[in-house]
């Protein structure tokens, strides 16, 4: 159960350095507030891509809908793409009335019969929540009968926003998953990756240069990931938190239980990226993988520049608008920065204290946080007269009125803008979107109107 005891200690994540007093952790939820996504929808969207399980919604059909998986998380699962199918228990007044356990049970019977998936997560939502519905007890009978894990994820819409979901689904994890296999060989080293979804790709830019200096990433969660993997968490000597301050409990936790330690790194930009590869390979702690680390990064580094070298003039004095959420309010600043484009200004508002920080570090005093920007956005272009603006699709009605070029960098993005190949993709399509002579004409008048 999503207990109140619970969720306060998740919200007062220790491990956040802006709690320093333990009652400076996050805000509860005030009606209304979880319009922009709800905790159900956070918790789906971190397990995900977990491809080769189902993942069953416990709810009324609307809240499938909700949460449709719309990222390209890339999965190389040679099997069926689990997370491409709605399941739902499609709970209806009737279920509201007498129970919706049975409807539960069939459903998971159903999807194991017709689907063989490796484990099934089972998402309890506002309704299941409130009408009681017993999905541990479901879970722990339908685990027995088919023998693969069930996985009861307490994160129904009402307790909060999409980042204590986010939460809430590490702790479905840690609980029913995370040690219940052994993995069949361990190395020195071997780290799981928490907290990249590989949205288009992103963790697949990084991986092969890992793999190049003899890291293994034993488990992730959740991108490419697999079930089978996480089980065997709990024998990875380093826990690597990608841009993710909403699931920092779990690493913590993983500390606390099997002494794992844990870093927290961004793969967006050149700078970020080696001081990424750089911080793993430390904290793995072998000599020889810090010096062979070293010369991978300068050779990588090297490259990029080569390849890097026409972009700089089309980049040189371009000034840059970021709108964007959470950890991308500073790691994509940082990666514009990388490209030589000025960032005058970053939206903070979905962002957790420690964002908030980074972004003040990286765009420096003058630069602007914006904590309301859809208002403050086209102000800000006018004043510091930007050439750029990088958000979600929305904001493109902004920069369409103001005549400069857009680039989305939000969930609807194609392309991965992470690791040094990301970056050059980050360069060309902004390259494309500079010398796209769309934005400069669309809003003028026609040659006919005066
Ligand atoms: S879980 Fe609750 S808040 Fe979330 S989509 Fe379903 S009904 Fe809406």
């Amino acid at each position: 159960m999503a207990t109140k005891p619970k969720i306060r200690e998740l919200l007062d994540e220790s491990a956040c350095a802006h709690n320093k007093t333990k009652t400076a952790g996050c805000n509860k939820t005030v009606p209304g507030a979880t319009t922009g996504g709800c905790a159900f929808e956070g918790s789906q969207i971190s397990l995900f891509p977990y491809a080769d399980a189902a993942h069953l919604v416990h709810g009324p059909i609307t809240c499938v809908g909700a949460s449709w998986e719309t990222r390209l998380t890339r999965t190389s699962w040679q099997g069926r793409d689990m997370t491409q199918m709605g399941f739902t228990t499609g709970i209806s007044t009737n279920d509201v009335v007498f129970g919706g356990e049975e409807k539960l049970r069939q459903s998971i019977d159903y999807i194991v019969g017709h689907y063989a998936p490796q484990a099934v997560f089972v998402y309890s939502t506002c309704v299941t929540a409130m009408i009681g519905d017993d999905i541990d007890a479901v879970c722990r009978q339908a685990q027995q009968d088919h023998g693969i894990p069930m996985v009861p994820v307490h994160a129904p819409g009402f307790v909060g926003g999409k980042n204590l979901g986010s939460r809430l689904a590490g702790e479905a994890v840690l609980t029913h998953l995370i040690g219940t296999l052994e993995p069949e060989e361990t190395t020195p080293f071997d780290i799981n990756l928490i907290g990249d979804y590989n949205v288009t790709g992103d963790m697949w830019q990084y991986a092969p240069l890992l793999k190049e200096l003899g890291i293994r990433i034993l488990s992730t969660l959740s991108g490419d990931g697999r079930v089978a993997r996480i089980r065997t968490a709990h024998r990875a000597h380093l826990n690597v938190l990608v841009c993710a301050k909403s699931l920092i409990s779990l690493p913590r936790k993983l500390k606390e239980k099997y002494g794992i330690p844990f870093i927290s790194v961004s793969f967006y930009g050149k700078r970020d990226t080696s001081a990424s590869i750089l911080a793993i390979a430390e904290g793995l702690g072998d000599a020889d993988l810090i010096a062979r680390t070293k010369q991978l990064i300068a050779r990588e580094e090297a490259r990029l520049e080569e390849r890097l070298a026409p972009y700089r003039e089309i980049f040189r004095g371009k000034k840059a608008v970021l709108n964007t959420g959470g950890n991308k309010s500073w790691s994509i600043a940082s990666a514009l920065q990388d490209l030589g484009i000025e960032v005058v200004a970053t939206s903070v508002k979905k962002s957790t204290q420690v964002d908030k920080e980074k972004a003040r570090k990286y765009l420096g005093e003058k630069g602007v946080l914006m904590t309301n920007p859809g208002a403050e956005q086209a102000k800000i272009i006018d004043q510091t007269g930007a050439d750029l603006l990088l958000a979600g699709g929305r904001s493109l009605y902004t920069a369409i009125k103001k005549k400069i070029a857009f680039a989305d960098v939000n969930q609807e993005k194609k392309k991965s803008y992470g690791g040094y190949e990301g970056l050059l993709n980050l360069a060309e399509d902004l390259k494309n979107a500079l010398e796209n002579p769309v934005f400069k004409n669309v809003a003028r008048r026609a040659p006919w109107e005066k």
